[in-house]
Parts: C-alpha cells; sequence; structure tokens
C-alpha cells in the first residue's frame, strides 16, 4: 500500500516549483531508502527552472520530480541485499547519478557517465521530501563524526568545487595565483581548499561585499569588487604584471568567462563551473594563454565526495550552514538568490 508525503517538486516545466504530495518510495533490491535530515540549495535548482520541455525530455527528465541533490539523512529502510548499511546509519549520498558500467565510470571518471544527465533533485526525486532513494553501493557514505543534517552542502558545493581545484592543482606553484570568480556556496568552499592543498595567493572575486568578507574570513589574501572593467588589470597589478596560474570561475556568464581567460597566465588553468550560460569565442591565435587548460565538467566524482568529507571530518575545511525548516523552504530559495545568506542554506524536511 503506498503511502505519501509532502515534497517540494518541479511539477511543471518553466514554472516555480511548488509543495506538492508524492508517494514514499520502496527501496529495490540494491537500493536504501534514507529518511531526509538536511538537504543543502544550490543554486542550479533555481537554473532548472529554465529549462525547457523539449531540453528536459530529450535529456530523459520526468515531471513531476522532487528537487534537492545535497543530502545527508538516516538510513531508514534496506532493499534486498544490500550489505554493510544498518538502519539508522548517519549518512550522505554521492550528488550526481553514475552507472557504474559505461566506458567513463569504469575508469573512475563517474562525473562524466553517460547516464549521468538524470539524477536525484534533477529530472529524478531529491532530497526536499521526508524520504529518498539512493543505490547503497555508490551512493551512500557512512559518516563518522559529521552531522548529517549539515553534511548535505559538502555533496555538491563542497565536492564540485573540489574537482576543479584538485584538477588545478598541478599548475599552482610556490608565489603563484589562483583567482576563484563567484564566492558564493561553491566558492568558498574553493578558497579553502587552495589555501589547505596548495601554496597558491587567493584572490576572491564577487560582486556582493557580504561574500567578500566572508572569503577573507576563509583565507583569500586579496579581494576584488566585481567583475568589472577593471578587473583584469586589478589580477596583473596583484601578480606582477604576470597573471594568475588558475582561475576558477563559480558565476559562468559573458563577462567573468572573458575576464577571467584574459587574467590567466600561460601554461595556467582557467575552469568554468558556473552554469551561468556564458559564451566561450575565441580565435585561437593570440587571445588564448598558450598552453594553458581551460576546462569544464558537472559534478564531483565519488572519489571527490569522500575526500571532502573527510577533510571536513579532520578539521581542514569549514562547512558554513543555514538551516530553515521546511516550511520556509521558498524563503530560503529566495535568500540565496538575492545574496543574503553567510553559509549554505539547509532545508530539513523531517523537523
Ligand atoms: P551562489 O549563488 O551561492 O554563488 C554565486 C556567487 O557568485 C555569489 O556570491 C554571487 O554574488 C556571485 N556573482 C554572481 N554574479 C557575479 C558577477 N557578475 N561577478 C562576480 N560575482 C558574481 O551559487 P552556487 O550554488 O555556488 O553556484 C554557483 C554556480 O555554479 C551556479 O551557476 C550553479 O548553477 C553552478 N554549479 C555548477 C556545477 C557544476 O557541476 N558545473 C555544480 C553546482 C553548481
Ligand atoms: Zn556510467
Amino acid at each position: 500500500m503506498s503511502r505519501k508525503m509532502m515534497a517540494y517538486r518541479m511539477v511543471e516545466w518553466q514554472k516555480p516549483p511548488q509543495m506538492a504530495e508524492a508517494e514514499i518510495p520502496e527501496p529495490h533490491p540494491g537500493e536504501v531508502l534514507v529518511k531526509v535530515a538536511g538537504n543543502g540549495l544550490c543554486h542550479s535548482d533555481i537554473g532548472m527552472q529554465a529549462i525547457p520541455r523539449e531540453i528536459g525530455e530529450l535529456i530523459g527528465w520526468q515531471m513531476p520530480f522532487t528537487l534537492g541533490h545535497e543530502i545527508g539523512g538516516w538510513i531508514e529502510a534496506l532493499g534486498e541485499g544490500v550489505q554493510g548499511l544498518a538502519i539508522g546509519d548517519p549518512v550522505a549520498l554521492v550528488s550526481p547519478h553514475s552507472c557504474g558500467t559505461c566506458f567513463f565510470c569504469l575508469r573512475g571518471h563517474d562525473n562524466a557517465c553517460d547516464q549521468g544527465f538524470v539524477g536525484r533533485g534533477y529530472g529524478r526525486d531529491g532530497g526536499l521530501a521526508p524520504y529518498v532513494i539512493a543505490k547503497a553501493a555508490r551512493e551512500v557514505i557512512k559518516l563518522k563524526t559529521l552531522d548529517p543534517v549539515t553534511v548535505g552542502p559538502l555533496t555538491d558545493a563542497g565536492a564540485t568545487s573540489y574537482h576543479a581545484v584538485k584538477r588545478v592543482l598541478p599548475r599552482l606553484y610556490p608565489g603563484c595565483t589562483a583567482v576563484v570568480i563567484g564566492a558564493g556556496g561553491l566558492g568558498s568552499f574553493a578558497i579553502q581548499y587552495l589555501r589547505v592543498l596548495s601554496p597558491a595567493r587567493v584572490i576572491a572575486v564577487d560582486a556582493n561585499s557580504a561574500r567578500l568578507d566572508f572569503a577573507r574570513e576563509l583565507g583569500a589574501h586579496e579581494v576584488l569588487k566585481g567583475v568589472s572593467g577593471s578587473t583584469v588589470s586589478d589580477i596583473l597589478r596583484l601578480t606582477e604584471n604576470r597573471g594568475a596560474a588558475a582561475v576558477l570561475d563559480f558565476v559562468g556568464i559573458n563577462e567573468t568567462i572573458e575576464a577571467g581567460i584574459a587574467a590567466v597566465h600561460k601554461n595556467g588553468a582557467f575552469a568554468l563551473v558556473g552554469a551561468g550560460g556564458g559564451t566561450l569565442a575565441k580565435p585561437w591565435y593570440g587571445s588564448l594563454p598558450k598552453g594553458a587548460e581551460i576546462f569544464t565538467f558537472q559534478g564531483p566524482t565519488i572519489a571527490d565526495t569522500h575526500e571532502v568529507i573527510a577533510l571536513v571530518e579532520a578539521g581542514l575545511v569549514r562547512n558554513e550552514v543555514e538551516i530553515f525548516p521546511f516550511s520556509r523552504v521558498r524563503e530560503a530559495y529566495e535568500a540565496l538568490e538575492s545574496g543574503r545568506l553567510k553559509g549554505r542554506a539547509v532545508v530539513t524536511p523531517n523537523g
């Protein structure tokens, strides 16, 4: 007999999400049912509301679906054959979906899985509901010390920004500079990883002064208000006219891509992480930094997620959150969109 719950759902293409009834799912073999302790809100959730039906259906999304892809919780029920987990265990859920068997998954690039377009909270039911389903073997990380209420943001904001930083690490050397554009949810983690894992001097760039104050608190050496016409010259001034060894763009609009690439020095790296819809259009000669790596990706790997949780468990990185009860989910999204948050907003669907 099916049981019902209230969930915060996308119910129609290009319409705002709403509270609506959903079924409490049953775990199939190999799956677990997780009671959601906390779900972090990501700017991507807001971007999903712009996706037209043609695109959504093309990539396999099914409407309606429950939002939320940054999930911590407790094991509520075990599907047949699940081993190594027990009811009540505190867990975090790996955010991107991956099949485990495609060409890319088998090479450890599970964030590039052939089936990765559809996952929990994007095209399929996510964590803004009292219960959610996860695959036990690939998607469940048992927590040692962290609180499942606050762990959610580590699985996407924390782990996606970690993926970007890890990828540029080989290009960072003592005396170099790394720039983080967009010091929001993802960017605030990136600043911390750069400080913990690299010798780089860190410059944070954000349009919001409050974000820049927080960036300094997290270890940024310099902050710049922008992106504006003077951002590139400011970065050059701070780097003996050389430019940065790496620029991580967590905004991804034309202005940030343009400024970000212009600020990278030869053999550096530019990571386009923000899904702001910008365009990269450059002639190959003269306007791209020679020898540099320019890359984009979606979401973290399973390994990234484990490593980020270990870093926070070791006390090396802060996970600042602001908790909102389920009844205030809409207000929490508004706070994210208007830049009023200090920490990542986490919504608690069970209390
Ligand atoms: P957020 O709202 O918490 O942070 C965005 C930050 O960028 C804010 O501090 C904001 O003030 C700043 N900003 C916005 N416009 C700016 C501009 N023109 N110049 C300078 N700063 C500006 O958002 P978030 O949750 O950290 O997500 C950041 C981006 O990353 C979003 O576009 C999101 O969709 C994307 N994202 C991508 C992936 C991926 O896998 N590639 C994963 C998660 C999120
Ligand atoms: Zn795969």
